[in-house]
């Protein structure tokens, strides 16, 4: 009865980030509200919990927004978020023929900005054999191929 109670109040208590869209306490998060992370990178990720996934493995130390589902008013959002210190935009999106069109949709919709456009790396996951990767995968992975 207790930990229900507990478990109750926490998903009460769990709102949506101002800022970023990522799942958080207060009104704005902490990793919105830590001034030691790096103003100039800000990662696009497609759900809340692609940060924590992120943030536990230390990969990141910018500033993130959340795509939960890109409506008009997403795009709207984004470009407020954009402050001048953006320099790099990475995406951070599972690789799909939808998501490059969602980036292809923003990177349209911010190009005034001086904003660089990144996206994480594609290729073969660690301890996967070639055959079991997909054509696409396969195929995006000889292409950006980097020397050793
Ligand atoms: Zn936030």
């Amino acid at each position: 009865m207790k930990l229900s109670n507990s478990i109750e109040s926490a998903v009460k208590s769990i709102k949506k980030c101002h800022t970023c869209g990522g799942l958080s306490e207060n009104e704005i998060c902490e990793i919105c509200l830590d001034e030691q992370r790096d103003n100039t990178k800000l990662c696009i990720i497609e759900n809340a919990k692609d940060i924590f996934v992120l943030e536990e493995n230390n990969l990141f130390n910018g500033r993130y927004f959340v795509l939960e589902n890109l409506e008009k008013d997403s795009v709207e959002s984004l470009k407020k978020r954009v402050s001048k210190d953006v320099k790099e935009m990475i995406f951070a999106l599972t690789p799909s023929l939808s998501n490059d069109a969602v980036i292809l949709f923003i990177e349209d919709n911010l190009k005034d900005l001086d904003i660089k456009f990144t996206k994480i790396a594609q290729g073969v996951p660690t301890g996967v054999h070639l055959e079991n990767v997909d054509m696409l995968s396969l195929a995006k992975a000889m292409d950006s191929r980097v020397s050793i």
